[in-house]
């Protein structure tokens, strides 16, 4: 049997490259950035080396990277950073939208206990937030808009540039969670009026537990982590070096190939889309145009996304209903809900995330496969049964 890999959104797999150039640094280069001796600061220049990758790949400069775990902490740094820097102020309003990755909504929801007020945008059918609702939403008490660059289940990118200039001209701080954006499509902070970014290493062929804050000069971001001088002592403790010459490593390779990475990957998404729309009872979710390239997310009326994603799984397709983090609850998306669509419909996703590594061949046997699926789920639904009944009617 064919094991066809199309989650990348969840996360990818470790480059062959970023390996190697990992290795050295676990083995003869292990020595602690803040040593003074020469294999010490061998591994400090690594570390800087891969600043300066990751800010050339943003458009901003080294100074402004602050190496974390992950998206999630940069997401957590940056928001609540934003508002303990606004309550010093008085301004305890922040502005984010309904659709955003639970890294956001949840350290939303910690800040709305703490006495702060949170206005969560709309988005409309097409997947995108207006800028319009952007504008109307910010007081005097904004002090922070945080718009994901690109949702990670339904993959619509977001007019950051707009959102990043009225926030600008209003003098209020805007993040984005760039996570799923960043190393797929071109970003640069500098055009686009973004003040800080997220970014994480596993979205693009480096490793789980790394990433990335960009937090542009000036925004005197409060410490995450008190202790040692690393990160301008702002998010202290011994760096993990193999972890962070592997990000830059990665961030690096994409930039260097993204257009024919990114044509590539879009021509084999086409071909699903095209493929799977000729399934009765199924919709595309989103827009087709402002979107990432490998995303692909459609609904299947009368199934459950959940038995969906097993049958592939048996047939060595690995896909998704939508995020990771929600899959495993039998609530539908909150992002699905989010676009308008009905519970019922909401349950009968699919989230197909290609990579450049997938194949014409990977597409072809996902095609042969996903519509068999859905018949033989159709023909034991009951749900089926009763749509079917109703058009009849
Ligand atoms: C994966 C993801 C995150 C979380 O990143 P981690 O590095 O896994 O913590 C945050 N936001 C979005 C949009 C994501 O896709």
């Amino acid at each position: 049997m064919r094991y066809v890999y199309a989650d990348n959104a969840a996360t990818t797999p470790v480059s062959k490259k970023v390996v190697e150039a990992m290795l050295p640094y676990m083995t003869e280069h292990f020595g602690n950035p803040s040593s003074l001796y020469t294999i010490g600061q061998t591994a400090h220049a690594a570390v800087q080396t891969a600043r300066e990758q990751v800010a050339a790949a943003l458009g901003a400069d080294a100074k402004e990277i602050f190496f974390t775990s992950g998206g999630s902490e940069a997401d957590n740094w940056a928001i609540r950073g934003a508002a303990a820097l606004g309550e010093k102020k008085g301004k305890k309003h922040l502005i984010t939208t309904k659709f955003e990755h639970h890294a956001v909504l949840h350290t939303m929801a910690a800040l709305e206990k703490q006495g702060f007020t949170v206005t969560y945008l709309d988005v409309y059918e097409d997947g995108l937030v207006r800028v319009e609702d952007v504008e109307k939403a910010i007081t005097d008490e904004t002090c922070l808009v945080t718009i994901m660059y690109a949702n990670n289940e339904i993959g619509t990118v977001q007019p950051i540039a707009e959102i990043g200039k009225v926030c600008r001209d209003k003098g209020v701080l805007f993040h984005t969670d760039a996570v799923q954006a960043v190393g797929h499509i071109k970003i640069d902070v500098k055009e686009q009026n973004i003040d800080m970014l997220s970014l994480s290493g596993h979205k693009f062929h480096a490793v789980k537990g790394t990433g990335a804050l960009y937090c542009k000069k000036g925004i005197r971001l409060p410490n995450l982590i008190e202790g040692g001088a690393q990160e301008s002592g702002r998010r202290a403790g011994t760096e993990n070096v193999p972890g962070i010459v592997g990000l830059g490593v990665a961030i690096t390779d994409m930039c260097e190939n993204l257009d024919e990475n990114m044509a590539k990957v879009k021509a084999l998404r086409d071909r699903l889309f095209e493929g799977a729309s000729k399934i009765s009872h199924s919709r595309i979710n989103g827009s087709t145009e402002k979107r990432l390239p490998g995303n692909f997310s459609m609904c299947f009326e009368g199934i459950e996304g959940e038995s969906l994603l097993l049958m592939l799984d048996m047939n060595g397709i690995s896909a998704s209903s939508g995020s990771a983090c929600t899959s495993g609850s039998l609530d539908p998306s909150h992002v699905l809900l989010s676009i308008g669509l009905k519970h019922e419909v909401a349950h009968g996703s699919l989230r197909l995330s290609l990579s450049e590594n997938n194949t014409v061949e990977d597409v072809d046997y996902i095609l042969e496969v996903l519509p068999k699926i859905v018949d033989r789920l159709r023909s034991m639904s009951p749900l089926w049964d009763h749509i079917m009944e109703n058009e009849k009617q």
